[in-house]
């Protein structure tokens, strides 16, 4: 054999640089479906099927275009059950002289692969991957121009390179981004009736998947019970068509809204689709900005929609590999405390916390304001330790791969990283919370509240954080002015907000 072409399970784009060349007279793709996977970190059933499914079928579109195809079934009596074994067999069986595979999305398989290429002494050449539009290069070259790193400017800089949404210099309609106008909430009225996405009934190769699952992993967490994702490039398409007719016109305005039981609201839930790279960025880059000139959408929501996709995914992507592997050793914060067990069960009286973890388990899923401003906020309040936090996050979400999820917790949620990525931790009371969901009016507690039996433990764990950190932070520019609030209250408050914050930690102190 020439080449054995290494497709990974978050690599299945069609137009994949690894079968650029391909010959099917000396050539073959090799996949995997490996049990070590799955519970490296402890994974939802519903983010494990979605990626079994989505290779089978990708691995049914190789064969029927023509090329050959190794593939490894999870269920096949000799899987090994590690990518390692698993690969090493391959090696031994076929005797490549060459191994192709795309960047993969996560540093600990990167080592893997060039340590068994190494092994067996063979060379290992790792091709570029066409879903994202800027190069780990070129956004390194990026970083070596500045001090600082910070989203608005690289992002600035990938319209003008694009020219998306550009009218020549200057950014259509005169501003970088409309944020002020996209953060509102419902008020007490609600959503109303939010048209819902699209969803697809499994079809026999996901039903078998959804079975297998159940059957080989039981006892982790999650439910299969609404499973409807999108796993071939039509379906994600489709997600996208439906989310541009339906959601998009109203995406900008209620980005930051929550509502008890609205997953998606007005997102596209898109992400495992794109992750997966069963849908190009490009493509629905293209769409949302087609949707804008034809005055389908407002630019509000084009522009915070091509925000998520030009910026942050490019951005996130370029911190993760230009910082591994020492990020995921930092711990700006100092903090120790264990995730609380109710994370992995929803067995908590906290409704907010309650109601996202709850959907989190049914759905694989929750927007991005759930996860930066509930769970990742409570945990960062409360003081937990980023790594643990991390593998949470990494297991339970559909569109959960390393390379996003990780920049995601560890700069933007829970200031680990030390304010490498985000200008200051995102740290709010239970207040914000009662102004963007309907959650605090379903909660046995009182958002406004610090201290007490009904106080909300997020304001109790708001002021005791401010307190925690005073020193570091009273000159911050952004969050000087929260400082001096709490430099306002009496002594005696302050120490009453202590004493019930450590006792919350000791009532949450984990497994
Ligand atoms: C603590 C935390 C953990 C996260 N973990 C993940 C993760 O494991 N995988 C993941 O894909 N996203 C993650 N995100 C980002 C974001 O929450 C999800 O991409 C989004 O909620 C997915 O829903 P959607 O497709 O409806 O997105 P929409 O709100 O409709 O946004 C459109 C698309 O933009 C991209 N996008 C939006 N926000 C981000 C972001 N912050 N970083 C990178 N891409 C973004 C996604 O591809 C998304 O599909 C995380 C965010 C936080 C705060
Ligand atoms: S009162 Fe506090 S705990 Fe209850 S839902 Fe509101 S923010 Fe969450």
């Amino acid at each position: 054999m020439r080449h054995l072409v290494l497709v990974l399970g978050d690599q299945l784009d069609r137009r994949s640089s690894a079968l650029d060349g391909f010959d099917p007279a000396c050539d073959a793709v090799w996949m995997a479906e490996v049990a070590e996977e799955a519970t490296h970190v402890w994974s939802h059933k519903a983010r494990i099927a979605i990626f079994l499914s989505a290779m089978r079928h990708y691995r049914d579109w190789l064969r029927a275009q023509g090329y050959t195809v190794h593939y490894h079934a999870l269920d096949d009596p000799q899987n090994g059950g590690s990518f390692r074994t698993e690969l090493t067999r391959a090696i031994q069986r076929h005797q490549p002289q060459k191994l192709i595979v795309v960047e993969p999305g996560e540093w600990r398989v990167l080592q893997t692969l060039q340590q068994v290429a190494h092994e067996h002494q063979l060379p290992l050449e790792v091709r570029p991957d066409r879903h994202f539009l800027l190069s780990i290069a070129e956004f390194n070259r990026h970083v070596d121009a500045r001090k600082t790193l910070r989203l608005e400017f690289f992002y600035r800089e990938m319209r003008q390179r694009t020219g998306i949404l550009m009218n020549g210099k200057q950014p259509v309609g005169g501003a970088w981004n409309f944020d002020a106008e996209n953060r509102q909430s419902f008020g007490k009225a609600g959503p109303g009736l939010v048209p819902l996405p699209i969803g697809f009934t499994p079809d026999t190769t996901t039903q078998a998947v959804l079975n297998m699952v159940e059957e080989r992993f039981p006892n982790h967490p999650g439910s299969l019970q609404v499973f409807d994702w999108a796993v071939t490039p039509e379906q994600a398409e489709e997600t996208l068509d439906d989310f541009i007719v339906n959601r998009l016109p109203l995406f900008g305005a209620y980005q930051d809204a929550m509502w008890t039981n609205e997953p998606y609201l007005y997102h596209s839930r898109l992400s495992s689709a794109i992750n997966l790279k069963l849908l190009d960025p490009r493509l629905a880059i293209q769409k949302t900005v087609d949707a804008y000139y034809q005055g389908h959408a407002p630019l509000q929501s084009v522009e915070g929609f091509v925000r998520q996709l030009l910026g942050w995914r490019e951005y996130i992507r370029g911190v993760y590999w230009r910082f591994m592997p020492e990020y995921i050793e930092r711990n700006a914060l100092s903090t120790i405390h264990p995730l609380p067990s109710f994370y992995w069960t929803a067995d908590t009286d906290m409704n907010c916390l309650r109601e996202t973890v709850g959907q989190t388990l049914r759905y694989g899923f929750a927007h991005h304001i759930q996860r930066l401003m509930v769970t990742g906020l409570y945990a960062l309040l409360l003081g937990v330790h980023p790594r643990q936090v991390h593998e949470w996050y990494l297991a339970v979400y559909v569109d959960a791969v390393e390379w996003v999820e990780l920049p995601n917790v560890y700069g933007m949620s829970q200031f680990a990283d030390g304010g490498l990525m985000a200008s200051k931790p995102y740290i709010a009371s239970g207040k914000y919370l009662q102004r963007m969901s309907n959650y605090c009016a379903g909660c046995r507690y009182d958002p406004t509240r610090a201290t007490g039996e009904n106080a909300c433990p997020f304001t109790t764990l708001y002021w005791d954080f401010l307190q925690r950190h005073e020193a570091r932070f009273a000159d911050h520019p952004r969050l000087g002015q929260q400082v001096r609030n709490l430099r306002r209250l009496s002594e005696a408050d302050r120490q009453a907000i202590r004493a019930q914050a450590e006792q919350i930690r000791q009532q949450d102190s984990g497994k």
